[in-house]
């Protein structure tokens, strides 16, 4: 039986079980919006078929344990055709952007994946939650903090379960260096620096480089990956962000940041340093403690990442990281273990974002942040 049949197989066999009512051996039922999810399987929409879902998403969720493709949300009408051919995803449970919110009658989705333009993510994710579907938004979760508040309410308001597509936080060396921080293996720490950046050299017309679209450039695509480093490599959030723009090739990125820098005060007292770019390429974390040091490099690719540690090397075997934070959110839903980047997360990362912006805007002047604990996990 190949991968696919095989996944298909389980996936009737649970029904059919659930069905039956031979409930032996299934997950603990849990909430699930007003009613109570027995399913062992999770059924996922995947709004917008662009190349995050087609080379990584998809491919993912066949492999995944609590969760597979069920459905799928696109505005090309060929793409029904080619998806529904290879994942043998029945025509009912195929919608458009017009008549998605059909999808609430639906009762094969329970997760909808919105994988849209940034300036996307607001309007598809609300929608889901208003359809009863639990949401997982891609990164950065919205273009500013007054959306990412929208969908936040959205999904309390509609009692459904909200996650950022955060995959690291599902990723086994960026877990060992949250454990370094929360058990001070090293001591505390007091730099880290965070740089993730790539050179863009392809269509000056493509949405990232159109702020209506992106709602930014380097800072709101990859930016968030340096932030989240910077947070989870120091274990707090930072009280205070200087920061810094640089253009080098203002013919290309007519309308969206290309480099930012900029400086964190810790309230343990540690300084963060973070770049991003759209016109280097960097891609690490690295963070010096009182009692030694640990460094991911790669830090936020699709892996496998590397690092070590005073210590020595880590070493961790490779596992896709879309599996692994698509079955951590399924498994959140279905028996209650932690969310692994909550709403919160995300909508704590547009606040620095748009820090980050002010300080700019301002010449460089320091801004102050009072953030708490919010979106630490
Ligand atoms: P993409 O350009 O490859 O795909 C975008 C999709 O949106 C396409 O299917 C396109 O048809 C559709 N779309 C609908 N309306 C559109 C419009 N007005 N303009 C352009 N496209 C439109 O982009 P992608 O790389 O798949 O990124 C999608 C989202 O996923 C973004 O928010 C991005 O930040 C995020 N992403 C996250 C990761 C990660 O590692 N977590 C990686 C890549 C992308």
């Amino acid at each position: 039986m190949n991968k696919f049949s095989r996944r298909a197989f389980n996936i009737t066999l649970t029904k059919g079980i659930a069905g039956a009512g031979i409930l032996s051996g299934m997950p603990i039922a849990c909430a699930f919006g007003a009613e109570k999810n027995t399913k062992k399987s999770l059924g996922v929409a995947l709004v917008g078929l662009g190349s995050y879902s087609t080379y990584q998403l998809a491919p993912a969720l066949q492999d995944t344990h609590y969760c597979h493709l069920a459905g799928i949300v696109t505005g090309t009408p060929e793409k029904e055709r080619v998806w529904s051919d290879k994942y043998e995803i029945p025509k009912q449970n195929i919608y458009n952007y017009e008549n998605f919110d059909r999808i609430a009658e639906n009762e094969d989705i329970d997760i909808v994946y919105v994988v849209l333009p940034n300036s996307m993510h607001m309007e598809f994710s609300i929608r889901a939650a208003q359809a009863g579907k639990h949401v997982i938004c891609e990164k950065p979760m919205a273009i500013s903090v007054q959306e990412c508040d929208a969908i936040i309410n959205a999904c309390t308001d509609a009692k459904v379960k909200l996650g950022v597509g955060y995959r690291l936080h599902s990723e086994p060396y960026t877990q060992e260096v949250k454990r370094f921080v929360s058990e001070k293996t090293f001591g505390n720490v007091t730099y880290i620096a965070a740089d993730a950046a790539y050179r863009s050299r392809g269509n000056p017309n493509q949405w990232r480089l159109n702020k209506a679209l992106s709602g930014g450039g380097a800072l709101m695509n990859m930016g968030v990956y340096s932030i989240q480093s910077a947070i989870y490599g120091t274990g707090e959030n930072p009280i205070s962000v200087t920061a810094q723009e640089y253009s080098t090739r203002p013919d290309y990125f007519k309308d969206t940041d290309e480099t930012v820098t900029a400086q964190f005060q810790f309230p343990g007292g540690a300084a963060g340093n973070i770049m991003t770019s759209h016109n280097a390429n960097a891609n690490r974390l690295f963070a010096s403690c009182e009692r030694g040091w640990f460094q991911l490099e790669p830090a936020n690719n699709y892996g496998p990442l590397s690092g070590k540690s005073a210590r020595g090397p880590l070493s961790f075997p490779h596992e896709s990281q879309q599996k692994l934070q698509m079955d951590d959110f399924a498994s959140h839903i279905l028996q209650g273990t932690p969310n692994r980047a909550p709403g919160e997360m995300g909508k704590r990362d547009m606040i620095v974002v748009e820090a980050i912006y002010e300080s700019i805007a301002s010449g460089n002047k320091r801004v102050k942040l009072d953030l708490g604990a919010m979106g630490l996990v």
